[in-house]
């Protein structure tokens, strides 16, 4: 080959790779098809690992229900300490009790009666005028009706537990104030930590807000189980207020089934 033609070869070539370079695939030079210059094979970037994508929601396994909305902070129900004592101790501990004024004018203190086992107690709010004479709970009227109600659920006066949040009869029949119910309670406490029923009825207002510290009239809170460290309290009218309105003894009625359906369900 001739030096002449080595330059041209050369000088095409040169050409050639320039046009490569602005992207001319080819040219026609003769009648023959295009002759392609053969393009070295562009570098094909690796492809990036697809990332990979959380599972949908709906694959991912439902979480634990937690065993408490608020976990350890969440308060344990409070229970009833079982008591080791004795009616018989805390009676003598009361005694001849001077220390509220109700002392002054009552004849007999008036203690809790019944069964020292039952299942349901009922707790009034203070001995009236036959209670003081008689040294027992829920005598007169309204105690003969309480007795009648007893009888309606199938259960009998003696199967069940009945006390007052005061002891003592307060003078004319008034309602025991904050301060005496405070002084009083805490003796009908440790009876009812000894006894445990299953079941309190709390009759009446002044019984309902002295014992449990409500601030809800009885109207508005009768008939719904409320809880006393674990005990069932159903606040329903007193039997004294039954006498004066007849016509609130079916809403008890419907308050006491509650009960009886409560202790048939709990044997
Ligand atoms: N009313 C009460 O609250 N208690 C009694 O013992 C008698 C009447």
């Amino acid at each position: 080959m001739s030096e002449e033609l080595r330059n041209i070869i050369a000088e095409t070539k040169k050409q050639l790779e320039h046009l490569r370079v602005l992207g001319v695939e080819g040219i026609q030079v003769t009648a023959e098809p295009v002759i392609a210059i053969e393009r070295p094979k562009p570098v094909v970037a690796p492809r990036p690992e697809p990332i990979k994508q959380p599972a949908p929601i709906e694959n991912v396994p439902a979480a634990q229900p937690m065993t408490s909305l608020f976990g350890e902070i969440a308060p344990a129900p409070v229970k009833i300490t079982p008591s080791t004592e004795t009616f018989e101790e805390i009676h003598a501990e009361i005694g001849d009790c001077t220390r509220c004024p109700l002392h002054l004018e009552r004849t007999h203190v008036v203690h809790t009666e019944g069964n020292r086992k039952a299942r349901l107690m009922f707790v009034g709010e203070a001995p009236g005028a036959d209670e003081d004479i008689q040294a027992r709970p829920f005598v007169g009227r309204a105690g003969q009706l309480l007795t009648k109600i007893i009888e309606a659920i199938g259960m009998k006066r003696e199967e069940v537990l009945i006390g007052n949040v005061n002891r003592c009869r307060p003078p004319g029949n008034r309602a025991p104030t904050t301060e005496e119910a405070t002084t009083c309670k805490p003796y009908l406490l440790r009876e009812i930590a000894i006894v445990q029923p299953k079941v309190i009825v709390v009759l009446g207002n002044t019984a309902m807000k002295n014992l449990l510290d409500t601030r809800e009239g009885i109207t508005r809170m009768r008939g719904r189980f409320l809880d006393y460290k674990g005990i069932k309290v159903m606040p329903t009218f007193h039997p004294a207020y039954l006498l004066r309105d007849p016509s609130k003894k079916r809403e008890t009625w419907e308050d006491l089934k509650k009960v009886r359906d409560y202790l048939d369900s709990h044997p």
